[in-house]
């Protein structure tokens, strides 16, 4: 068939036309981060479209100077091994393509020994030229006005995919240490949450600790005053009238002695769960020394005071008439009454009623007091 017949030239075309289409198909399906099935499509097309007897794709290693083949279509293994590995700046005709970046037609005797013909195109994506698509003859080819132009673009739409493929493997990785950097500071961001809820738990505890007495549960002696402090500025303010019982259990030396230290424990754990069960939400319980308690009245003159002293002191006498305490005869309370009067400050207040406690003593312990009238 004569190179200038018409029906030649529309089959070669539409060869090439169809070559084009599948190819451009296939790089599109094509896995995007594996570009080798793009190249032997290439190749395969290209033989196809230009009778050509096989084909070869070469990638520069431009750090060594070298263009290595990546790919083959019915590659005679001489050729395979020939075209290997070859110096980017020698001879070989795909390196010259690449160098050069441009395409190179060797036919007949200029071809290299034992071909009739060399067509090689650059592979050149938007950038750079990568390596080269050659295609080898073992008899000499017809002339072929568009040949090269179609190697040509071939070269380039495997250079495309080649850069194409580069950069979805640059974003999967970015995609990747993105993942990874959030997978950190979620897990940063959790440990940290851990942290704050042991350390407001921590808060809370040693809040209650410096507010508590270890043994009773009650407020401690510190916060006892604290607490009484602001009842007498509230009293001041509103002219609410404020009462303070003092505390003291009788004989408590004898339980210790004749019951023992634990039994003398468990004796001021339950005389402080009685007291503090016995009064209002408003009032305040605590334990002021070692056998001492001090019961805040809110919104509570004398009289009721010493009526609600009179209740803890019964209470007292009849709830510990069990064992091991029913022994030494239960357990009994004496306590001291005192009203806020005007001008008092809490210590005085307290004096009042600690005077009044000593009174109780000495009328013979299990009574009740109310401090001198001012
Ligand atoms: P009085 O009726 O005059 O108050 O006599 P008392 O024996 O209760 O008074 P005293 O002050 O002589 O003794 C108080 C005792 O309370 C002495 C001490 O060992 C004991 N005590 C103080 N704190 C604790 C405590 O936490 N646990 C125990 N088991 N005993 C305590
Ligand atoms: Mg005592
Ligand atoms: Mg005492």
């Amino acid at each position: 068939m004569a190179i200038d017949d018409p029906t030649w030239q529309v089959k070669s075309l539409r060869a090439q036309l169809q070559a084009l289409e599948r190819l451009s198909a296939a790089m599109i399906s094509a896995v995007e981060l594996n570009v080798r099935p793009v190249f032997e499509a290439a190749l395969e097309e290209a033989c196809q479209a230009l009778g050509a007897d096989m084909g070869a794709l070469h990638l520069g290693d431009e750090e060594r100077g070298l263009t290595r083949l990546v790919a083959g279509h019915q590659l005679d293994p001489l050729w395979a091994r020939a075209w290997q590995s070859l110096e980017l700046d020698g001879s070989a005709p795909p390196a010259q393509a690449q160098r050069q970046g441009r395409v190179l037609e060797l036919l007949g005797a200029d071809a290299p020994p034992g071909l009739e013909g060399v067509l090689c195109a650059p592979v050149r994506g938007a950038e750079l030229c990568v390596g080269a698509i050659s295609l080898l003859w073992l008899r000499k080819p017809a002339p072929h006005p568009d040949r090269a132009s179609f190697l040509t673009t071939l070269g380039h739409l495997v250079g495309l995919a080649i850069e194409h493929a580069g950069l979805v493997a640059e974003m999967v990785d970015n995609l990747e240490q993105v993942l990874l950097l959030k997978d950190k500071v979620e897990r940063r961001n959790s440990e940290l949450d851990e942290l704050n809820r042991k350390l407001s738990q921590a808060n809370r505890s040693l809040e209650q600790l410096s507010v508590t007495d270890g043994l009773t549960g009650l407020y401690n002696h510190r916060h006892l005053h604290q607490r009484l402090a602001e009842e007498v500025r509230r009293s001041r303010r509103q002219g609410q009238p404020v009462c303070l019982l003092m505390a003291d259990l009788d004989h408590f030396k004898r339980v210790n002695d004749h019951l023992g230290h634990q039994a003398g424990d468990e004796a001021l754990r339950l005389v402080a769960s009685w007291l503090s069960h016995s009064v209002r939400e408003v009032d305040t319980v605590g334990r002021y020394g070692g056998e001492e308690f001090v019961v805040v009245l809110s919104d509570c003159d004398l009289a009721n005071g010493l009526k609600v002293a009179e209740k803890l002191r019964s209470l007292v006498e009849t709830s510990s008439r069990r064992p091991p305490f029913d022994a030494l005869g239960g357990l009994t309370i004496s306590l001291g009454a005192a009203q806020l009067k005007p001008g008092m400050t809490p210590e005085e207040l307290i004096n009042a009623a600690d005077r009044a406690l000593y009174r109780a003593k000495q009328g013979g312990r299990n009574q009740v007091q109310a401090a001198d009238p001012a």
